[in-house]
């Protein structure tokens, strides 16, 4: 029963999908949740291109203000991460998937309740070697917020 439990928690944080992103922005994300190693893992993180992204969002009633920097959204219920492919850059990626998995570490849509989780993430990703493929030599000196 124990090592069952084991299990399901290890496929939990290995059997994730990530979609449509290119091997870098790929192995970037893989390398950020394990640092991470959030409560909740998501099913899939899905990469789409700005045109596919803005009709995603609308498909999910989702309002994008115009000029929305931060393009990147969690559809609760099917523990999927969007991320508009164009826009997000990847110096700022770890820190907008944190607070995307604060929401689904909180279950809640409510943007306190994600930052509340996502600071703690941050922390984790801070604590990563410059230089490395989490914090590239090109983004030290970008600020996490
Ligand atoms: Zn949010």
């Amino acid at each position: 029963m124990v090592s069952a439990v084991t299990n399901a928690a290890e496929l939990a944080a290995n059997t994730y999908v990530v979609v449509g992103a290119s091997p870098q922005q790929e192995a970037l994300v893989r390398a950020q949740i394990q640092i991470i190693q959030p409560a909740i893992f998501p099913l899939r993180i899905i990469f789409v291109p700005h045109w596919k992204y803005i009709d995603t969002a609308r498909i999910f009633r989702l309002h994008v203000p115009t000029g929305y920097t931060s393009a990147i959204f969690t559809h609760l219920p099917s523990r999927t991460v969007f991320v508009d492919k164009d826009y997000e850059s990847d110096c700022r990626l770890g820190d907008s998937l944190a607070h995307e998995l604060g929401h689904m570490a909180t279950n809640s849509t409510k943007e306190e309740d994600a930052e509340r989780v996502a600071r703690e993430y941050r922390n984790r990703l801070k604590g990563a070697h410059e230089g490395s493929i989490l914090r590239p030599s090109r983004c030290i000196g970008l600020s996490l917020h």
